[in-house]
């Protein structure tokens, strides 16, 4: 018979994220058989529909309101739970993004669901979802089933296998109209920083740099090779502390956590606290002067030098191929 998987999606500026299109793509693991929904909220956003119906969704729910063009945690919780009224799924799935981190326990106390965070990959066994999800900053894996009942699960961006998009498939599109009231907090002004090119949680490359970077200005060799092959630039805290980049480019337990195909970590000496953010990088590189450290254990390529004449080496390398 299969079961009912709904997709909370996530836009940013009018895109879908990634992690939209992956958690679909965990859907159509998990369903089995069963129908998979998408719901988007915010408004002038019927334009994503049929990018969700390529990935796997059957119907599109839009819950377009004046009210939900900015995340606030009222106004989301509000249109959720409205949402699980009107689909009623057995199992809900949404990015473990900065929203998804915040809206996924709020619905799951209001209306006593489970709650699964930060899963990187599902699996099915016997009938049952297996999730798994990392815990100790990385260090050991959880397996869990929800034994009763509906569940919510958030998914670790860059884990779960994309399926390969069907232009030919097309979604129901419902308009879905939702009442908010009574909203504790609005958003009055977005004031961004200028961070611009590719988004740190979601890249697929990551150029990282620490305290051996040793100014703002050292990090111009990273921006360089990261730009040359589409990547982010990324930090420990360590270089954050030090006021040699943003606080928003951390990696780490109380950084952002990345699952790039490639992590390429410049001067950093892979404290455990920042090994929790990157760990799960599928190939890891380090560059570090001091053959010691800690960052080495977790390197599958590990080059002992000194950043400021490897990075550039290998930028050059690189224009040439
Ligand atoms: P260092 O440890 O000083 O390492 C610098 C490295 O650069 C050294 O290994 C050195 O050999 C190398 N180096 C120096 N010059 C060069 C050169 N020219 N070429 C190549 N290599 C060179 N840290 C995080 O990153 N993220 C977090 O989220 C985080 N959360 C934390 C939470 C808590 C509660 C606590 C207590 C700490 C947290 N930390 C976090 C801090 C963490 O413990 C480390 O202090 C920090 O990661 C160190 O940063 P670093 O590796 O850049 O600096």
């Amino acid at each position: 018979m299969g079961r009912k998987v709904l997709v909370l999606a996530e836009t940013r500026d009018g895109v879908l994220r990634n992690v939209s299109f992956e958690a679909l793509s965990a859907a159509q693991k998990i369903a089995e058989g069963g129908e998979i929904a998408a719901a988007v909220f915010g408004q002038g956003i019927s334009g994503v529909a049929s990018q969700l119906a390529q990935y796997g969704a059957n119907q599109v729910y839009l819950v377009e309101d004046e009210n939900l063009k900015q995340y606030t945690p009222d106004a989301f919780t509000q249109a959720t739970v409205q949402i699980l009224a009107k689909v009623e799924p057995d199992v809900i799935l949404l990015g473990h993004t900065a929203i998804g981190k915040d809206l996924a326990p709020r619905v799951a106390a209001k209306l006593g669901l489970g709650l699964i965070s930060d899963a990187t990959e599902l699996a099915l066994d016997g009938g049952e979802i297996i999730f798994t999800r990392p815990i100790y900053s990385g260090k050991a894996f959880q397996k869990k089933k929800i034994i009763d009942g509906k569940v919510f699960a958030t998914i670790r961006p860059n884990n779960i296998a994309l399926v390969e998009a069907d232009p030919s498939r097309q979604a129901e599109e419902i308009a879905f109209p939702v009442e908010i009231k009574d909203l504790r907090t609005i958003v009055k002004e977005v004031a961004r920083k200028a961070v611009g090119g590719v988004d740190l949680s979601e890249a697929k490359i990551v150029i990282s740099g620490g305290r051996g970077v040793k100014s703002k200005e050292g990090f111009a060799p990273l921006q360089e090779l990261a730009d040359l092959l589409g990547g982010a630039v990324g930090a420990s805290r360590g270089a954050c502390d030090a006021e040699y980049c943003d606080y928003s480019l951390q990696i780490g337990q109380t950084g952002k956590v990345v699952t790039p195909d490639l992590y390429i970590a410049c001067g950093i000496s892979g404290a455990i606290q920042h090994l929790a953010g990157m760990s799960s990088s599928k190939v890891i590189v380090a560059i570090n002067k001091d053959p010691e450290a800690p960052i080495f254990s977790v390197a599958d390529y590990g080059i002992v030098g000194d950043l400021f004449e490897v990075v550039p080496m290998l930028t050059e390398e690189l224009k040439h191929i």
